[in-house]
């Protein structure tokens, strides 16, 4: 696909978007539909392309070849599966530069953050690859003589998995990796405003060899595309991240037709600061954990919940680094934070400022869209600060997502804990302080799937299940030895040896 543009010199020349197809049975294919969507910088505004608006029939193509190819993959060995993840991890790692730059130009977050995350994707591959020799299950004493009993992980067949745009390869990697290792076939819809790293990452499995029909991706809108995968009777997991909204949607749709869901949803992290905490490692903590990827983490800190006695003082350090941000285009190495992704975004965020505002939170900084220059060709947000907010403020209980945190103040740390816990969500919470009793205190009362402790709310490493309690999610994980669990059954096996109808003790006794 070719648009025009005027050189530098006036002269007009020709320049190359890019255009993808969706990924069916091996093959680059174009939607039956034949209509295509574009996708848009969210930094300049400039369209970097298309790709398919696809249908259910594409959806039903692509379970067909999926059904097929799962037929010999799971009897495939595991670690000759590994094999093929193992060259994905080198591929990734051979494309790293090149996958990072096309993540920031069709997200926003700044470049070095997603070279981060295209590391996160490197990782895994190598982590589930080292699980195709291992996959364990048990073996235990059978209650009989001459009688031998394991439980081993079978594969659960197709899974369709539904991503989000903020975390487009490392969520991807997280889901796919661990369903393809322990022997399933994958549909996979991604985010409608991430589409090229998607296409990108399915380049690398065909170029390591994965066989065709395996990983079938098919770009489109979740109403239709997404809708199409959590009914298609025969995909029998449906493994998605994204809002709370459309989570639940989905559980009550799949739930319905008893289809097993694995879902990684909203969180509002916070961070407590104690008046014992090293205060400088906790606002770089903060900084980091509420402002990077312009807030736009399931894992970013919403809310600072500080003791009274420091609050003051971590008001002025904050404010005093917040001033020193530099916000643009996250291509630039020297930018701190890049655009929110578009610009309905942009307007929900600013709406929830002036909720705040409303609701009698005390504005410190921020609190604007930011206008003139290269901001109007993009959707760019101030960092914004509140201060004396109260727990039961809209700001301090729904996720914004995006560049704005809330300073709560309370008075002990069984406080913090009951604000930290007051929210429906719970994916990340951190604690800053150096006592050791304290901090242990947090550690079991905190009730979120991840705690940080002298950390930002920020910064999993991918051998550690990933997730959340409440209404973060409905109890399973991703990455860890965890995600094996969403992408396989039990089976128990029983083998006698002993040539005699042994009735089990349950019969016997
Ligand atoms: P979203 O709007 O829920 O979209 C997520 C995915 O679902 C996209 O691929 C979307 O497709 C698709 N979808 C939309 N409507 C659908 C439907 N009716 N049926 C099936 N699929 C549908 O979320 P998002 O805005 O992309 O992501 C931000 C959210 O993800 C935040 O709430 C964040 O906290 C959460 N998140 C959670 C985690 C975690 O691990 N807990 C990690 C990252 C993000 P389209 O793109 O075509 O709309």
């Amino acid at each position: 696909m070719n648009k025009q543009t005027t050189s530098q010199t006036g002269t007009k020349v020709q320049q190359q978007t890019k255009k993808y197809l969706n990924y069916i049975n091996g093959e680059w294919v174009a939607s039956v539909s034949g209509k295509f969507s574009k996708n848009v910088n969210p930094a300049t505004g400039e369209c970097l392309g298309e790709v398919p608006q696809s249908t259910k029939e594409d959806v039903d193509l692509a379970v067909l070849a999926a059904k097929k190819a799962q037929k010999s993959w799971r009897i495939v060995p595991a670690p000759e599966r590994a094999e093929i993840l193992y060259e994905v991890g080198r591929l990734l790692k051979e494309k790293k530069e090149e996958l990072s730059q096309i993540l920031t130009s069709e997200m926003g977050k700044v470049i070095a953050e997603a070279r981060g995350e295209v590391q996160e994707a490197i990782d895994m591959a190598y982590y589930m690859a080292g699980e195709g020799r291992r996959l364990f299950g048990d073996t235990v004493p059978s209650e009989l003589r001459n009688k031998f009993a394991m439980s081993v992980r079978v594969p659960v067949g197709i899974a369709g998995l539904i991503t989000p745009w903020n975390f487009p390869i490392a969520i991807a990697s997280w889901k796919s990796l661990p369903a393809l290792v322990a022997g399933n076939a994958v549909v996979w819809k991604p985010a409608s405003e991430t589409p090229f790293l998607a296409a990108e990452f399915v380049k690398i499995y065909e170029e390591a060899g994965l066989p065709k029909g395996l990983l079938n991706l098919v770009f489109g809108s979740g109403g239709v595309v997404g809708n199409a995968i959590v009914e298609h009777p025969d995909i029998d997991i449906v493994s998605f991240t994204g809002s709370n909204e459309i989570g639940r949607q989905i559980n009550e749709r799949a739930g319905g037709m008893l289809k097993r869901t694995s879902l990684e949803m909203g969180g509002k992290n916070a961070v407590t600061v104690l008046e014992d905490a090293n205060l400088d490692l906790a606002v770089d903590g903060i900084i980091w954990s509420a402002f990077g990827t312009a807030g736009q983490r399931c894992t970013a800190c919403s809310r600072v919940i500080v003791h009274e006695a420091v609050k003051e003082e971590l008001e002025r350090k904050l404010l005093e680094r917040v001033s020193k941000l530099k916000i643009g285009n996250g291509l630039d190495e020297s930018v701190d934070v890049g655009p929110v992704i578009n610009k309905a975004s942009l307007k929900r965020i600013d709406n929830y400022v002036k909720i705040g505002v409303k609701e009698g939170a005390k504005l410190l900084c921020g609190g604007e869209i930011l206008s003139g220059g290269e901001y109007d060709q993009g959707h760019y947000y101030a960092p914004t600060l509140f201060t004396d907010v109260t727990s039961d403020m809209t700001i301090a209980q729904e996720e914004i997502f995006g560049p704005v945190t809330s300073i709560i103040p309370v008075k002990s740390l069984e406080e913090a804990i009951e604000v930290n816990n007051s929210v429906e969500f719970g994916l990340s919470s951190s604690i800053f302080s150096q006592d050791v009793n304290r901090v242990f205190q947090a550690m079991r009362d905190l009730d979120t799937g991840i705690v940080y402790v002298n950390a930002g709310t920020t910064g999993a490493e991918i051998h550690l299940p990933f997730g959340g309690t409440k209404g973060t999610g409905n109890g399973h994980r991703d990455s860890g030895v965890a995600a094996l669990d969403v992408f396989t059954e039990w089976r128990s096996v029983y083998v006698d040896y002993s040539g005699t109808l042994q009735r089990a003790q349950i019969d016997n006794k």
